[in-house]
């Protein structure tokens, strides 16, 4: 008997120590996942994109929904659904980041990528890499690594060389899509940063972007990908946000932090957080969209150009992939 109660004390004590823990780590609601990706938001129009280009883009997006989604659903963090789902896209030459990067007014890759986790507002980011073949790598690696949240220019390609990362060539970026994008009149020119926001089954958010950065830019530009609260933020208070356009104006906003500050302090749901500031952007003159997930796997995608490339996997584990506006 005696043997029995303390058997029953210990699973009793085990029990509540395991849901303490469980609630330490728990964000939003435990158990439903979600991830929501963009593909950049941009120019193209609609009707008149060539149907293989836009198959490109539906598939890499696809392709990325599924890596992601795949760790989600064996129970990993948010983040590292993140990081793979965007290292998809960052290997594709049809998206501006990663290989397919755009090219500096000086022809070169400078490329900015940033993440956060909304569990513990830890941050990371790269600005103005230029060897390093996947910078969101990089961007995590400055989490795991350092106690610091933005590492850029030659320090951060370093960086990413003493923690073994992967390197290339700078002319492994190139591509003949990166070529187009020089010239912003080019019939194919859009912005194609990518980002992705992920609720685990924890309840934990996280997001990230990462880009080329805008076509023709200045050297040492850095826009708003790497840059904790005008281009990304995570904050399981409230929601995740990867934003995509003219970084310039999301800087000024602190447009992700916009989001998040709204529903915090004014208690307003993702979608009308999300809405109100990209209505700041377009009175403000700037071009872009964001993605942005709350903790309750709630999906918002509001964007002011006439396209943003953008899929999700929402709580009901259904996908949608979209360019044009509904
Ligand atoms: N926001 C990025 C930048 O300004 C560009 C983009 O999203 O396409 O660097």
């Amino acid at each position: 008997m005696k043997c029995i109660l303390s058997l029953a004390c210990v699973t009793f004590f085990s029990a509540c120590l395991s849901t303490a823990q469980d609630k330490q780590a728990s964000g939003g609601e435990p158990g439903k996942i979600a991830l929501v990706m963009h593909g950049g938001a941009g120019g193209l129009v609609k009707d008149t994109v060539p149907a293989e280009q836009e198959a490109k883009l539906r598939e890499g997006i696809e392709r990325a929904l599924k890596a992601g989604y795949a760790i989600l659903e064996q129970g990993g963090e948010s983040i590292s659904a993140v990081q793979a789902a965007i290292v998809v896209l960052e290997d594709d030459p049809h998206f501006n980041a990663g290989k397919g990067a755009v090219k500096t007014s000086e022809g070169k890759h400078e490329l900015d990528a940033s993440i956060m986790d909304g569990a513990t507002l830890k941050a990371g980011a790269v600005g103005g890499v230029t060897i390093v073949k996947n910078p969101i790598k990089a961007a995590r690696l400055v989490i795991d690594k350092t106690w610091h949240v933005m590492l850029a220019g030659p320090g951060a390609d370093a960086f990413a060389r003493i923690n073994e990362l992967e390197l290339v060539e700078p002319d492994y970026f190139d591509t003949n899509v990166a070529m187009q994008k020089l010239d912003p009149a080019a019939e194919e020119y859009h912005f194609g940063t990518v980002g992705a926001v992920a609720l685990d089954k924890n309840g934990n958010l996280a997001a990230g972007t990462s880009t080329g950065g805008l076509s023709g830019k200045k050297f040492g530009r850095i826009g708003d990908s790497p840059i904790i609260g005008a281009g990304t933020y995570a904050d399981n208070e409230t929601c995740g946000v990867s934003g995509t356009g003219q970084g310039e104006y999301f800087i000024r906003r602190a447009i992700a932090y916009d989001i998040a500050a709204r529903m915090k302090y004014a208690g307003e749901s993702v979608a009308k957080a999300a809405d109100s500031s990209i209505a700041t952007l377009t009175n403000d003159g700037g071009q872009g969209g964001v993605i942005a997930l709350d903790r309750k796997g709630q999906i918002a995608t509001p964007f002011n150009t006439s396209s943003m490339v953008r899929g999700s996997i929402d709580t009901s584990g259904k996908m949608t992939i979209k360019i044009f506006a509904d």
